[in-house]
């Protein structure tokens, strides 16, 4: 049974997506109002680009994160890039702009992205989870399931060549592993027939700096994997 409290937050999301839309008349049973709140966004699997994706799932109420944003984080970058970044969740600065990566974490990701010859305007940056966790915990497992199925598809209209996990929670969750970063970083891995690299996350560089040293050998390896491609 749907409770009370999340039928009124239903409804109310649903009504705002029609106020967006310009409609300000409503002539609907109760019945209709929930199940046309829940599927609204029902048809982005026919997305042909990352902007009709974006603009058919930015309303998605599938998970309980949707309670707690401020913005929907889709994800930022060019949409012929090959290189993609994947983080964990929005922060509050990505939830109050939302873009990934936009607060202390994302202005050191620009600066190690400088540091191997990449504007942030190159690649492609998005997250597990496309909604803000509450007080900035890790998205939960069943959280990451439910939004998965957005990030595969922003994967298969982007077809990066080369994917880099920024900290433990995307890379296990891709590798489908519970092993620990230290393992995973430093090598190439296989992710559906694209190269992925895990290393850590840019958060985590600004609570524990000696980190720093293995994320400049992971970037290079990062680079060289890049000049590869155009070998
Ligand atoms: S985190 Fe993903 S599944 Fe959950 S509400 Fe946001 S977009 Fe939907």
């Amino acid at each position: 049974m749907t409770k009370k409290s999340d039928l009124i937050y239903l409804v109310t999301n649903y009504l705002e997506q029609q106020a967006e839309l310009g409609l300000n008349e409503l002539y609907m049973s109760k019945k209709t109002v929930k199940k046309s709140a829940v599927s609204s966004n029902g048809n982005w699997q026919d997305s042909k680009t990352l902007a009709e994706l974006n603009s058919k799932i930015h309303g998605c109420t599938k998970c309980r994160l949707a309670k707690g944003r401020t913005k929907f984080v889709f994800g930022v970058g060019n949409p012929k890039a090959k290189l993609m970044f994947i983080g964990e969740a929005p922060g509050r600065d990505e939830d109050l702009q939302g873009e990934p990566f936009v607060g202390r974490a994302g202005q050191l990701l620009d600066k190690i992205l400088a540091a191997i010859n990449f504007k942030r305007e190159e690649v492609y940056i998005a997250n597990m989870v496309k909604c803000r966790p509450p007080e900035n915990r890790a998205p939960e497992t069943d959280e990451m399931d439910t939004c998965h199925p957005y990030l595969l598809k922003q994967i298969e209209l982007l077809k990066p060549r080369i994917i880099c996990c920024l900290g433990r929670i995307s890379g296990q969750y891709l590798l489908q592993t519970k092993e620990a970063l230290g393992k995973l970083r430093g090598k190439i891995h296989d992710y559906n027939g694209i190269k992925l690299m895990v290393t850590y996350h840019p958060a985590a560089l600004l609570r524990y700096p000696e980190y720093k040293k293995e994320t400049w050998e992971d970037m290079k390896l990062l680079r060289k994997e890049y000049e590869k491609l155009s070998a």
